[in-house]
């Protein structure tokens, strides 16, 4: 059986975690890496893949089924998707929630008149999350759902305290409340606010000089980011950031919390634990990539999200096969 031709855009963190996926799916072959920047500066860990600019790709119209699109959210993506639509399927991680919607319509006229498919917005949230919300409303109309996020890094917040003067290197991390964890699951209904969902803590190697408490000012006042939140502040050194801080680790759960016919108590929950927040996230990528090809063979066109895919075109096993493996 011929296997499924895969391209990577963008070569970043997912970049590199959609190569890594790609090897654990013997259906699926990597044919090359395309990037804004000079291809002979981007380093790919494996001399057979093949790294082009991203101005090429027509080129490889014959040659690659799916294009896995790994590109930043706020900036790349929504002129990205759009543009490789016109020529192949595509799967992307778009995680902007308000901006779905405009992007999904965007995309799905471009997918539409070129007879490809895109597969918009999946990875965990938005994407297993989201699925998991949509499972908890259909089972349990009556209650109320919960996302928490964390312990993870968060690489916007991260961003944001590394722009503050003074400040040489930072990492942040955003855990959830405990006790507003147990309440949910103990079946209360509580409505909580921001601050009592998640707190932030901060990571900082300031700069020779600098001044902590203006700086931790700074952070913790940070409209949008960080004056929502109870936040920790942690000075610690270069060589503390680097050999503790460096993974990428994330994850959460999501809760629904309900009631069935006669007031019986029903909790659904599901929850991730993440090493490394973008290798994960790759392997979700590289299955709905699978799920791109399968629908686009069956002749449909146009954006889905993961509410638009059944979960059997995410796997390489047969229908009849995961009828008997898996029900
Ligand atoms: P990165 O910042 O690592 O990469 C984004 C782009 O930046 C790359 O595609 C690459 O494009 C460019 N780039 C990467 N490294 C360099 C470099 N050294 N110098 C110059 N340019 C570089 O982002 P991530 O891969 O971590 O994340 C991408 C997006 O994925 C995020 O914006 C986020 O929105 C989304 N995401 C979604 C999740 C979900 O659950 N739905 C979960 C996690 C992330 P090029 O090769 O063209 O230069």
């Amino acid at each position: 059986m011929s296997k499924i031709k895969i391209g990577i855009i963008g070569y970043g963190n997912l970049g590199r975690g959609v190569q890594l996926a790609v090897k654990q799916n013997p259906d699926m072959e990597l044919v090359g890496v395309f990037t804004r920047r000079d291809p002979s500066t981007v380093e790919v860990n494996d001399a057979s893949v093949g790294v082009y600019l991203v101005e090429d790709v027509k080129d490889f119209q014959d040659k690659i089924d799916v294009m896995i699109l790994c590109g930043g959210s706020a900036k790349d993506l929504p002129e990205q998707t759009p543009e490789i639509a016109q020529t192949f399927h595509t799967v992307d991680s778009f995680d902007t929630h308000a901006l779905i919607p405009e992007f999904f319509d965007k995309v799905d006229k471009v997918a539409k008149a070129s007879n490809k498919i895109s597969v918009i917005s999946v990875g965990w949230d938005p994407g297993l999350f989201s699925l998991n919300r949509l499972l908890g409303e259909v089972v349990l109309p009556e209650g109320n759902t919960y996302t928490f996020w964390g312990d993870g890094l968060s690489q916007g917040h991260s961003d944001a305290v590394r722009r503050i003067e003074g400040v040489k290197n930072a990492v942040q991390y955003t855990l959830p409340v405990k006790e507003a964890v147990e309440r949910v699951r103990s079946g209360e209904h509580p409505t909580l606010s921001t601050r009592e969902k998640h707190t932030r803590e901060c990571y900082v190697v300031l700069e020779d000089g600098a001044s902590k408490e203006q700086v931790e000012q700074q952070i913790i006042t940070m409209p949008n980011y960080f004056a929502d939140y109870d936040t920790t502040v942690h000075f610690i050194t270069a060589e503390e950031l680097q050999q503790n801080h460096s993974g990428m680790p994330h994850g959460g759960f999501v809760i629904r919390s309900g009631e069935s016919g006669t007031h019986e108590k029903q909790l659904m929950e599901f929850s991730l634990k993440l090493e490394s927040n973008p290798n994960f996230t790759s392997s979700v990528l590289v299955a709905y990539a699978r799920a791109a090809y399968r629908l686009g063979q069956s002749g449909q066109s146009g954006a889905k999200t993961a509410f638009d895919i059944p979960l059997g075109l995410l796997s390489p096993k047969s229908a009849e096969q995961l009828r008997t493996e898996l029900l």
